[in-house]
């Protein structure tokens, strides 16, 4: 990725700003040994060095810049089941495996309770999740998606929120219908990520950042090296998203970078922001290119939207961001303002479902969340630990599932995506 453009992302994010600068951490130099080095200290990375730790592996992790980073720190904070395309697991793999699939989904977002729980990290948790139509077209195909979760994957925990009642739910012009689903919800990315790192980090995983792996010297004991320094090891784990790059090629082509934006609002006053959504769930509509937006513990809305595919970022963000949230709140009016905001880049496969796999028998790899990531990192990494540790008939649903390389190759692929994608943009506005 470019450092610049990543410079600028990063320069004012809301997460950076409300939690405490880290002294940061070694850097790694000379040579170390570890059962599982892993590449990359995202949500994914860490959460397979705590379930390898867990299994009694010895864990090296190594980052590029500091730990959160990527795509883990600067996210919507939007904790949702499912994966960013379930369509893929029924087509490929049939309706058992893809109810399995959706299973593991659930049990991510159990997961990502259950440590913030047990590690007591204080992430500003919020329960609840509305997923929301437009036009009544949209809405009826939201519709056969929530029966399909309810009787194909006997998934109860969502409730059908019809035109009559979606004004109870939310206080917009702009939704006719859509559903609750009650075991997602939403939190501060950033602080979770670093309640995951400091609780791997005190299970025995040793943790080194400004660490940019730069070869992989692949066999029976691959060798991972840095500008200072390898680790020699057993097994290689690499969840770098799209930020691995030409590390490993013939990864990287089945993956798009796409730019995504986030803003923080000025404070409101609890009470208008207790008048916006109902329990302060999170919110996502169904548009191809979606709004997504939370209220944070202090009170701001953090409205999430907008896309670059070209990796340029938006000119004029913060006004056209601030045009989104209005359409959405107008009640908000003049006092409107946006404080912070940011963005980062997700890693999406053609058919949008993740891609996890082994590139040999010591060699796995997580990637293509497909803006989707922040539970499903959860339990991606725990998978990611069972099947190293030989238990990898979890790992293997997702392994199996088929993914093709976006056409174009490097320098094409850009082009044809933003055609793509042009074609559902004008979809959403018929
Ligand atoms: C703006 C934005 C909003 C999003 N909103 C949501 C949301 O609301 N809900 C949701 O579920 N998902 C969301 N996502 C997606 C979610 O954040 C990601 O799917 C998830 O965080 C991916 O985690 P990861 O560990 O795979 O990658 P990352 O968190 O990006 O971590 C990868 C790390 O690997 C490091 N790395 C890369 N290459 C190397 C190397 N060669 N050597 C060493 N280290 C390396 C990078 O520096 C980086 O820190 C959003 C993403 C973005 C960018």
């Amino acid at each position: 990725m470019n450092p610049a453009r990543e410079a600028e992302l990063t320069r004012r994010s809301y997460y950076t700003a409300t939690v405490p600068a880290l002294a940061p951490r070694s850097v790694l130099q000379g040579a170390e040994t570890a059962d599982v080095c892993v590449v990359g200290g995202g949500l994914a990375g860490l959460s397979a060095a705590l379930e390898l730790r867990a299994r009694g592996f010895s864990v090296v992790v190594l980052e590029a810049m500091q730990i959160g980073w990527g795509a883990s720190g600067r996210n919507g904070g939007q904790v949702i089941v499912g994966h960013a395309n379930d369509a893929p697991y029924v087509d490929q793999l049939g309706l058992v495996e893809a109810k399995r699939a959706w299973d593991i989904s659930v049990e991510g977002t159990d997961l990502l309770r259950a440590r913030i729980a047990e590690y007591h990290i204080d992430c500003d948790y919020t329960p609840g999740w509305l997923y929301l139509a437009v036009n009544q077209r949209k809405a009826r195909e939201l519709q056969s998606g929530f029966e399909f979760n309810r009787d194909q994957f006997s998934y109860p925990h969502q409730t059908w929120i019809s035109s009559k009642e979606i004004g109870n739910c939310i206080a917009s012009p702009r939704f006719v219908a859509g559903y609750h689903d009650a075991r997602s919800g939403h939190l501060h990315p950033l602080k979770y990520t670093r309640g995951i790192a400091a609780a791997a980090e005190k299970s025995g995983a040793k943790l080194f950042e400004n660490s940019r792996v730069t070869e992989i010297v692949r066999g029976a004991k691959p060798i991972v090296r840095t500008a200072q320094g390898s680790v020699s090891c057993q097994f290689v784990l690499l969840a770098g998203n799209c930020y691995l790059g030409n590390l490993i090629p013939e990864i990287d082509r089945r993956i798009m970078p796409v730019g995504t934006y986030v803003v923080a609002s000025n404070p409101l006053s609890p009470a208008l922001a207790d008048s916006l959504i109902k329990d302060r769930a999170a919110v996502c509509d169904s548009n191809f290119i979606l709004d997504y937006f939370r209220p944070s513990a202090d009170h701001r809305l953090i409205f999430g939207g907008r896309v670059s595919y070209s990796t340029m970022t938006p000119i004029d963000l913060d006004n056209s961001m601030r045009a989104r949230m209005l359409k959405v709140f107008p009640q908000l009016g003049s006092d409107l303002k946006v404080d912070y905001s940011w963005g980062g880049f997700v890693d999406i496969t053609m058919n949008r479902a993740p891609d996890f796999g082994r590139l040999a028998e010591n060699i796995y790899y997580l990637q293509g969340f497909s803006g989707h990531g922040l539970a499903l990192t959860g339990i991606a990494g725990k998978l990611a630990a069972e099947a190293i540790a030989g238990q990898a008939e979890r790992f293997d649903i997702y392994a199996r599932l088929k993914h093709l390389p976006f056409p174009g190759g490097k320098l094409l692929r850009t082009p044809a995506l933003v055609l793509g994608m042009l074609w559902y943009q004008l979809r959403d506005l018929v």
